[in-house]
């Protein structure tokens, strides 16, 4: 690929080193976003019928916050580090000296397709790096945006966008990058791990899986309900750390369904299919693998469960305890249903929790002080949100990344 090969002798003149070419980039970038706020709103509409207040705080004002903060802080953090040294090695000196890596690949997602992509590309141009960016194909408006204006923007000797499908990706990874920065399933993220792996290059796989959400008996029962909802539906439950199933008591049960469903009606009114707010699903497949998740669940659907395969819509859905060997409770749900699983007590939901994979996010609401201890010591998660859902992503000063089966590695950390 001859553009690989240019890319790579830009890292060698050492252009993309200068903290005045990445600040330049930045501001770039920054203008990018600026200047083509309503373009982006419209590709995000067409890709997933994303409102524009979703659109403005999940991906253009989190993409313009991260530029602003690596804009304020580049100077410091490109600075070398002064290091301790010991006894017997002085009179020597230390020090950590930040430097790029070389030519980046970042592999973006659909879901969020303008955070997920421009979000580590920020990163990788800060750090002095060269990137490709290959977004999804699957948001494919988005992707064409960012493939006609980054090339207007930015410097093309440095940074380049390559678009297309599962073949112009599997040619990009026969490639020799200097770290490969994926978002996606598991199962492609093994795909990337295995190619990176012929080169030894580092990765950084951004994954998912099921992030389970504790209720508590004691706790505010309607913010819960109100946060719930709004982590869940978000993006139509396109969202990799929404809360993919509940466990509750069930004494808590009845209580907890009543707040969902008061819940849904305040966020999306009592028709959420002519709700403003109310997102689309991606594609028909991903229509028709929901769908299929509903198989025989009857009447343990409590709420929803309609759909519309043309208009990829399907309702915000509550179902009560489907059987734990059933696909909706097998597979990472991606999607507007919501499963509610009875259990004992709190040490029971901990235990269900332990016995599966490591979730990228999970959660927990209680105002028990001592349930909160005992849940982060004895599980494992990329993220624990105690009381609230999916906020904690806007947090600059915390990692984001998965553990285990979740992801490798993480981003949003100096
Ligand atoms: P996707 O289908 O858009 O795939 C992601 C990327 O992988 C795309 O760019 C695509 O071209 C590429 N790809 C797909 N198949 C490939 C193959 N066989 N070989 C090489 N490349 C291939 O996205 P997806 O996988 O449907 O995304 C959903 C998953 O991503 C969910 O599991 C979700 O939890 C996870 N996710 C994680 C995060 C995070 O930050 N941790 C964010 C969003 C989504």
């Amino acid at each position: 690929m001859e553009f690989i090969k240019a890319l790579n002798q830009t890292f060698a003149t050492g252009k993309t080193q200068s903290l005045t070419w990445r600040r330049e980039q930045l501001t770039a970038l920054k203008n990018l976003l600026e200047e083509n706020e309503q373009a982006i709103y419209q590709a995000l509409e067409q890709d997933l019928s994303k409102c524009t207040f979703e659109a403005y705080m999940a991906e253009y004002a989190f993409v313009l916050s991260d530029i602003n903060l690596f804009i304020k802080k580049l100077t410091q953090w490109a600075k070398p580090r002064r290091m301790a040294t010991p006894l017997l090695a002085l009179p020597g000196s230390s020090k950590l000296r930040p430097e790029p890596l070389g030519l980046v690949l970042i592999i973006g997602a659909w879901n969020y397709p303008i955070q997920l992509t421009l979000s580590p590309m920020i990163a990788a141009i800060a750090a002095g790096n060269t990137v490709v960016l290959k977004p999804s194909e699957l948001a494919e408006k988005t992707s064409n945006l960012l493939a006609q204006l980054i090339p207007q923007y930015l410097d093309n000797s440095a940074i380049a966008v390559y678009e297309g499908g599962v073949d112009n990706t599997t040619a990009l990874l026969k490639q020799r990058f200097d770290h490969i920065f994926y978002t996606g399933g598991k199962n492609v993220g093994k795909i990337v791990l295995r190619a990176a792996s012929e080169h030894l290059t580092p990765v950084t796989l951004e994954l998912g899986g099921k992030s389970p959400c504790i209720v508590d008996d004691d706790c505010d029962l309607k913010v819960t309900a109100d946060r719930i909802i709004w982590g869940k539906f978000l993006n139509a439950g396109q969202t990799c750390v929404a809360p993919d199933y509940i466990l509750v008591s069930r004494k808590q049960r009845e209580p907890l369904i009543l707040a969902l469903q008061q819940a849904l009606i305040k966020q999306y009114g009592p028709q959420p299919q002519l709700s403003d707010d109310y997102g689309r699903i991606i594609n028909t497949q991903h229509v028709e693998r929901l769908i299929s998740y509903l198989d025989g669940q009857g009447d343990n659907i409590v709420c929803g469960g309609q759909s519309e395969i043309a208009e990829k819509y399907i309702a915000p859905t509550l179902v009560l305890n489907p059987a734990l060997d059933s696909p909706i409770m097998q597979n990472e749900i991606f999607g507007p249903l919501l499963p509610i699983i009875e259990v004992e007590n709190m040490q029971a939901a901990i235990a269900f929790i332990k016995a599966r994979e490591k979730p990228l996010a999970l959660y927990l609401f209680s105002k028990n002080r001592q349930l909160i201890k005992e849940l982060s010591e004895k599980t494992s998660a990329g993220t624990l949100c105690v009381n609230d859902a999916v906020i904690f992503m806007i947090n600059h000063h915390q990692p984001f990344g998965g553990v285990g089966e979740s992801g490798l590695g993480a981003y949003h950390c100096q």
